[in-house]
């Protein structure tokens, strides 16, 4: 199927992921997020949500092969909408961009959408090496923001994760992004472990306060990049919220 920038594709089939160049950047992260740092903002954020965060077993290629293995994932047909948990109607497919660590192609995905019936409202099934609401993934925002934290130029830490990233721009809406969250990103931190641990003395500003939450995502899991898939899905559970 030729595919032209910028324009949108239809699915033909289920389980297809379509290769095809993004039609830009910035896409609309966080931006009802800006305030989230108080409890209200985070129960409208909750009251608001459409879209569930599910690990997939076996990353991209499993995932094209088969996107409504997420249907089977704990809960992915549970109704968030009505107090029943009732289940929600499989309701067709739309596609969206991922952007995906390294040289990989971006990817168009066909992601699964469910109804609930009572209320006439949707809920998406993403991926977990998705972020809700970017088109850069969680491994991408996890090495960049740690390279960033360990001291390399905005931009350049973002070409250590994806080198054919486009801006500066990019690079500080996905900063802005993850720093919004530091406070749900605490809370859920402080749940995970007793004690708070602290980050490497050297950073100042925001570098510091980058660092400081990325020393407790990062903790015992082997690469930035993993730890943001880890947690990302966790996060997201519990307050409807993307790392970025
Ligand atoms: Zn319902």
């Amino acid at each position: 199927m030729a595919l032209v920038p910028g324009r949108r594709i239809r699915l033909r089939s289920r389980g297809r992921c379509v290769r095809k160049r993004p039609p830009g950047v910035g896409a609309p992260g966080g931006r009802e997020l800006r305030r989230i740092s108080n409890g209200r903002d985070l129960h409208r954020s909750a009251v608001n949500a459409v879209q569930k965060l599910l690990r997939v077993k076996g990353g991209l290629k499993a995932y094209c092969e088969s996107p409504d293995m997420l249907l089977e994932a704990e809960g992915a047909r549970e109704c968030p909408f009505c107090g029943d948990g009732h289940r929600l109607r499989l309701h067709g497919h739309y596609s969206r961009f991922a952007l995906l660590p390294g040289d990989q192609e971006p990817q168009r995905l066909p992601i699964r959408r469910l109804l609930c019936a009572r209320t006439g409202r949707t809920v998406s099934l993403l991926p977990d090496f998705c972020l809700p609401r970017r088109q850069h993934g969680p491994a991408i925002v996890g090495t960049f923001l740690s390279r960033y934290a360990e001291g390399a130029p905005l931009l350049a830490a973002l070409r250590a994760a994806r080198p054919d990233a486009p801006g500066h721009s990019v690079a500080q809406s996905l900063r802005r992004g993850f720093l919004t969250r530091a406070g749900p990103i605490r809370v859920y931190l402080a749940r995970l472990r007793a004690q708070v641990l602290e980050p490497p003395p050297s950073p100042t500003g925001r570098r510091r306060e980058v660092a400081a939450l990325l020393v407790g995502l990062c903790h015992g899991i082997a690469t930035a990049a993993e730890a943001f898939v880890h947690h990302g899905v966790d996060l997201h559970a519990r307050f409807q919220i993307g790392l970025a």
